[in-house]
């Protein structure tokens, strides 16, 4: 197994996944624009165990569309946020890394493309297939290795 690493832009917070991320997601909804200041995330799946974080982070309580509602995590220095709990997969114990904080994240592209609807007009996407008005069904669009290993994980 390899270790990807990542860390805040100030360095004081670092981290490792265990494990390659679990699938890589951007997200163009409103809420995702307005707390990265841009025109969408990109979120990294990786399990609860899977994650080592070194340095101080603090967590607040954010909304979602949905209206379940997630915790963020961000360095106490520089504020950089570098993952998130999506209360609606609590049980699941999935954490979504905000992909560009990882020092690889060129290895982990979108692999599809979430509330598109929502989307800039001048963001261009060219892969269509990977591009999903709100949200996809899970069960048919990642990896069956994807959903073994989380199920694995969570059965062990
Ligand atoms: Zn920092
Ligand atoms: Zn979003």
């Amino acid at each position: 197994m390899v270790d990807y690493k990542g860390s805040c832009d100030c360095g004081q917070v670092n981290y490792s996944i265990a494990d390659k991320p679990i699938f890589t997601q951007a997200c163009h909804c409103k809420d995702c624009k307005k707390s990265t200041g841009s025109s969408f995330v990109i979120h990294s799946t990786v399990h609860e165990d899977d994650l080592t974080i070194n340095g101080k982070v603090d967590s607040t309580e954010l909304s979602t569309g949905s209206g379940t509602g997630r915790r963020v995590f961000f360095c106490t220095n520089c504020g950089t946020y570098l993952y998130c709990k999506y209360k609606i997969v609590e049980s699941q114990r999935i954490v979504a890394i905000r992909s560009k904080t990882l020092n690889d994240s060129d290895k982990f592209p979108p692999q599809a493309h979430i509330f598109v609807k929502d989307k800039d007009p001048w963001v261009n996407l060219t892969d269509t297939k990977n591009c999903f008005d709100l949200m996809y069904d899970r069960e048919k669009i990642w990896p069956e290795q994807s959903i073994k290993k989380l199920e694995e994980k969570n059965n062990q």
